[in-house]
């Protein structure tokens, strides 16, 4: 007997719901439809029982608990049978203290989650794992699903194929062409998807991928982040930094943000541990942006009133949006979190991922806006010096080796390559090396 139950609802009509394995993606009214959990079951174990749980299973190999996802099962989708979970055993990942950096910025409890130590190198495993348990538990029902869909930006896809792969579902990704970097186009291409690359940008491919899987009988799933299973996997990212600080709230989240899926789902994970006790304060939020595609940090500085913009190029590619879904209830819950949107130029974006990778960090772009957010911040006196802080670092640094190339042979646009360190070419001989270090 499964305790546990979780729905999706409409925000708008407390009566409209649906089961998690419904093919549906919008309300009747056209809003987004969310995952409500049965906080009544959930309360029946107490706060204490709820963490001694969770850490039971932290980063064990008893399937499927051991995932950092999968471990709070019973918080993220109770309804999907163990042996249809789809896990690479995502989560779990390391948060360590920037210690170096955080001196040279002047805060002392510095703090970065490297979400993108995972399987396809961000944290959107944290979501496809949840959404492609869901369509295995769906199949396995038998609904008349041929494939997974999504538009992409670079890491959404390759988390799809990954997964898709993994459970023998087959999947279609859409791709802006040359918006991506090579790594993540060889992903999906790699795990056998069907990898189509659009003349576009993400929001033209998002446009597309959503006529395509309007009709219910094209039997295509769409796994964009207006589907919001995926939102309950990435919720966890703020249970687990909560717990790997001894259960400790810290004073500051900083997350870069785009579609703004994942700063929903921050937050959405940080308020069920408020409800159900496990946590007595919350943290404040801050979403980072590129200031190439700012339209959230726009609407901050006007009163939270909200217009689509054309968003330019940036280098933190997998943020180069200008319409982003979630960005109504991404607004909701910066507001309850007391929240602050910044922006980074591609400028102040690419120095702060260098700065941070001479600390031995290796950034990301996004985690790069994050990083340039956190420097602000601190120079506005906004951020204290002893104030707890961790950045959401998004996706690893080696998915995008160009970024890192082009800034240290000068050549990345809108930037002057300050923290530039490119190889010094030598001949082959010892007089001439031991010139080069002054020997
Ligand atoms: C997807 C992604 C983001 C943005 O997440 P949203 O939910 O779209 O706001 C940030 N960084 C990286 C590396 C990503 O892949």
């Amino acid at each position: 007997m499964n305790t546990y139950n979780a729905h999706f609802a409409a925000q708008d009509d407390p009566n409209e719901r649906y089961p998690l394995t419904d093919v549906v993606y919008y309300s009747q009214f056209g809003g987004l439809l969310e995952v409500r959990h049965d906080m009544e079951a959930l309360r029946t174990r107490d706060a204490e029982a709820w963490k001694q749980l969770f850490e039971s299973r932290w980063m064990r190999t008893s399937w499927p608990y051991g995932s950092g996802v999968w471990g709070k099962k019973e918080w993220v989708c109770p309804t999907v049978a163990d042996e249809n979970v789809v896990s690479m055993f995502e989560g779990g990942t390391n948060l360590f203290w920037a210690e170096r950096f955080g001196r040279e910025l002047g805060v002392e409890d510095l703090w970065i989650k490297l979400c993108g130590n995972s399987h396809t190198g961000s944290f959107k495993d944290l979501g496809m794992t949840v959404l492609v348990s869901v369509v295995k538990q769906m199949i396995s029902e038998g609904k008349p699903i041929r494939a997974i869909a999504c538009a992409s930006t670079g890491d959404t896809s390759a988390a799809l194929a990954a997964y898709g792969a993994a459970a023998g579902i087959p999947t279609i990704v859409f791709l802006p062409k040359g918006k991506v970097s090579v790594a993540q186009l060889v992903q999906p291409i790699a795990h056998g998807a069907t990898v189509l690359s659009l003349d576009s940008d993400f929001d033209g491919c998002m446009r597309i991928v959503r006529q395509v899987t309007a009709d219910p009988n094209s039997g295509i799933y769409l796994a964009n982040s207006l589907n919001s299973l995926r939102v309950e996997g990435q919720k966890t990212v703020g249970i687990e930094i909560v717990q790997q600080l001894d259960w400790q709230v810290p004073d500051w989240i900083i997350i870069p943000g785009g579609n703004l899926g994942n700063t929903f789902a921050l937050g959405k994970g940080l308020l069920m541990m408020h409800e159900l006790g496990l946590i007595t304060r919350l943290p404040r939020i801050v979403c980072a942006q590129a200031q190439n595609a700012n339209p959230l940090y726009r609407a901050f500085c006007d009163n939270w009133r909200y217009e689509p913009i054309q968003a330019r190029t940036t280098a933190a590619s997998a943020i180069q949006i200008g319409d982003p879904v979630s960005v109504r209830r991404a607004i909701t819950m910066l507001q309850r979190f007391n929240g602050i949107v910044e922006q980074a130029s591609e400028q102040e974006l690419a120095d702060a991922a260098a700065r941070a990778d001479r600390t031995g960090a290796y950034a990301c772009p996004h985690t790069g806006v994050a990083l340039a957010a956190l420097i602000k911040l601190i120079e506005r006196g906004e951020i204290a010096k002893t104030d707890r802080v961790v950045v959401v670092s998004t996706a690893h640094g080696l998915k995008f080796s160009r970024f890192k190339v082009d800034y240290h042979e000068a050549t990345l646009a809108e930037v002057t390559s300050r923290y530039a360190n490119p190889p010094r070419e030598l001949p082959a001989d010892v007089d001439a090396v031991r010139r080069a270090l002054d020997l």
